[in-house]
């Protein structure tokens, strides 16, 4: 069993949308197939991988750093004992020559990469990826067959008001969805309380709201929102101040009764064990938003979930950032809280399997070989183009 080809295309998800940081007009992701010398119905195993929404494609670096050193290696050192290919070796070879940290876009290409080192790994074994990963990840436990969702999404539009807003997430609700998520920071404070106070008032009883600010306050700014926010009994507020910024974080923490939720851009598994070890965060009740494939893959986000466990973390307390069913896969496998889905928004990518309906806030797995993403016909066009060269 060998590798033959790994190949990258990059693909636009350009939408003229803000959060309180970013517009993503310009927007794109990496998608990347590795293709296997295995044949199955007269077609080789392919694995597929892109990185998560928000990070941008990483052409160049998978192409002229990544790639050749997997496809330089010796192929049986790509292997594991039972001669499967491996995605932690998969990996290792990316890695060759890499020094520790600087984690920066390095991080995002990795994950890339084993994103769809671990879709080859679960098509080869034939069976869906959540099993896959919860025999071998999991050891044996049985996974999850249904999952936590939340509908992320209540951007800035150029031409979009609070009426527009409050349509969008009802509609997420008629989607079966019963927590929300809207970003608030990219508008004054009095403004921002008039569109959640809007969006609370059309949300039916038993659903709720959370809050995204995308690290882009400073710390009065984020404590001034704190002391708005924590009379309205919102799901989370997320990401109050930059997640690298520890000391903030924990200021928030004491001063937000709510939950606090953050994580999704700290790129390695250094970064996330410091959020544990100084932000402040509170085991009882904050969540942890960590997304693997932003963050050098599975096999490190191991290692993440590994320093939490010691640190007295449940799994349960993570919904990973990045609205897709790799991450789906890994809560359902290893037991995290939950996961993040952007209904409609970043198609092709965006969004989980198209017969996978959300019911009651709960996502059921579904029965195909590795991640799934065969489920999605709108990715079709674009895993031929990858498959065919
Ligand atoms: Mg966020």
């Amino acid at each position: 069993m060998k590798i033959v080809d790994i190949r990258e295309i990059t693909v636009p998800i350009a939408t003229n949308m803000s959060n309180a940081f970013i517009n993503f007009a310009k927007m794109n992701v990496s998608f990347l197939a590795i293709i296997s010398d295995v044949t199955k119905d007269g077609e080789p195993v392919v694995g597929y991988g892109f990185n998560s929404n928000g990070r941008y494609a990483q052409g160049a670096l998978l192409r002229e750093r990544i790639i050749p050193r997997v496809l330089e290696a010796d192929s049986d050192s790509l292997l594991n004992e039972a001669g499967h290919l491996d995605p932690a070796k998969i990996w290792a070879a990316g890695m060759t020559d890499e020094k520790p940290g600087g984690h920066g876009e390095r991080a995002v290409a990795m994950g890339v990469l084993d994103m769809a080192a671990w879709d080859l790994a679960a098509k080869l074994a034939d069976r869906p990826l959540y099993r896959h990963l919860a025999e071998t990840v999991g050891g044996g436990r049985a996974p999850a067959e249904r999952v936590w969702v939340y509908a992320a999404g209540g951007y800035y539009y150029p031409d979009g008001g609070i009426d527009s807003l409050c349509d969008e997430m009802r509609h997420y609700v008629d989607l079966g969805y019963r927590t929300v998520k809207m970003k608030i920071g990219g508008a004054p404070l009095d403004e921002d309380l008039r569109r959640i106070e809007a969006v609370l008032g059309v949300l039916p009883a038993g659903c709720s709201l959370a809050v995204d600010a995308n690290g882009r306050f400073d710390l009065p700014v984020a404590l001034k929102y704190a002391q708005s926010l924590d009379g309205l009994d919102l799901y989370w507020y997320e990401e109050p101040v930059d997640p690298l910024d520890y000391a903030s974080t924990a200021e928030v923490a004491l001063a937000y009764s709510g939950r606090i939720a953050t994580g999704e851009n700290l790129m390695s598994f250094q970064d996330g064990r410091n959020l544990l070890r100084y932000g402040g965060l509170r085991p009882d009740r904050d969540v942890l938003q960590m997304d693997p494939v932003l963050s050098y893959g599975l096999t490190e986000y191991r290692q993440t979930l590994d320093a939490m466990e010691t640190m007295g973390w449940s799994p349960a307390r993570c919904v990973p950032h990045g609205g897709h069913q790799f991450n789906l896969a890994i809560a359902a496998a290893v037991g995290l809280g939950g996961i993040e889905s952007y209904p409609g928004i970043f198609a092709p990518f965006g969004g989980l399997a198209d017969d996978q309906p959300v019911e009651d806030g709960y996502v059921c797995m579904i029965d195909a070989p590795g991640i799934g993403l065969e489920q999605k016909a709108a990715l079709a066009p674009l895993m031929k183009q990858l498959a065919n060269g």
